[in-house]
């Protein structure tokens, strides 16, 4: 098994890192304690990566000659304490990084034309994530109730007058007043983008998740702690829970997304619905 990843250049051929896991799968699992915030998954994506028996896929089906990135390149392998990454599509400029002990993911989005922003997790060390955004932010939206995701927001709101974004579900779990209430099917602005609001109940019971249809053909979606790399979100061994996850992130993005969709989760490595769709029905059979 090995792990895969499409690093994207400024040319429209897609050149692919390919790395060995440190973990195999069957050793993955004594990594995973119960009861912490921080899902198992991440966990999982931090030891291995997608195998590469699935990973043909994501060339041809992903974003050859649909999109493009800046020099340095774009793999999503950010690691707490270093260098955010960024990204191009024809609409937004796509802005990843990963902050605090958890190791959480900021996302700052930047529309090309009017320059406005929307950052997904205000999470933790408000000033690295001012840098990276320069001090503009339009609005934030936290993905979801769990510390972790909001750390910063009460400084990051000081400093910038952003607009606060949450599920009701969860927003009185966050300890910042919530400007705006989004549920599913709602459209989150990044100046004239429009993403859509996903609403997924099962880490949390207003987890959001937001999709992007770029006008380059390529989908992305931002899936804080409900969808990672090899699994969906903890859901502590609630059967129900569990349930209500995986029905919620098969019906409202895998049935109606590509496989070239990109995943950027709020722990962890990126992935595609391409690499994860075949491992479904194994992640139901096993009831996490
Ligand atoms: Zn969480
Ligand atoms: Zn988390």
């Amino acid at each position: 098994m090995c792990s895969i990843l499409p690093v994207f250049t400024d040319t429209e051929n897609p050149v692919i890192h390919t790395t060995k896991p440190k973990e195999k799968q069957d050793t993955k699992r004594s990594l995973l304690t119960e009861g912490n915030d921080i899902s198992r998954r991440a966990r999982v994506s931090n030891a291995g990566k997608p195998g590469c028996e699935e990973a043909g896929k994501l060339g041809p089906n992903g974003y050859r000659g649909r999109m493009n990135a800046q020099p340095g390149s774009y793999d999503g392998n950010t690691v707490a304490g270093g260098p955010a990454q960024t990204r191009l599509t024809k609409q937004l400029e796509i802005t990843k990084l990963t902050v605090g002990p958890l190791g959480n993911n900021c996302y700052l989005l930047r529309c090309r034309r009017t320059g406005g922003t929307l950052l997904i997790d205000a999470a933790a060390e408000p000033d690295r994530i001012l840098e990276m955004t320069g001090g503009r932010i339009d609005r934030i939206l936290t993905t979801h109730g769990h510390h972790d995701h909001w750390g910063a927001l009460a400084a990051i709101k000081q400093a910038t007058g952003a607009e606060t974004l949450a599920h009701p579900a969860d927003a009185e779990m966050i300890g910042v007043p919530t400007d705006r209430l989004v549920d599913g099917g709602d459209r989150v602005p990044v100046g004239e983008v429009e993403l859509e609001a996903v609403h997924l109940v099962g880490h949390s019971p207003g987890s959001l998740a937001l999709i992007h249809r770029d006008v380059d053909g390529s989908t992305h979606v931002f899936s804080g702690d409900a969808l990672f790399p090899d699994g969906v979100g903890n859901t502590w061994g609630d059967p129900n829970a569990f349930r209500s996850l995986l029905d919620g992130v098969t019906s409202q993005i895998f049935d109606r997304l590509p496989d070239g969709a990109w995943v950027y989760p709020g722990h962890g490595a990126d992935t595609t619905l391409g690499v994860e769709r075949p491992a479904l029905s194994t992640w139901r059979a096993r009831g996490w």
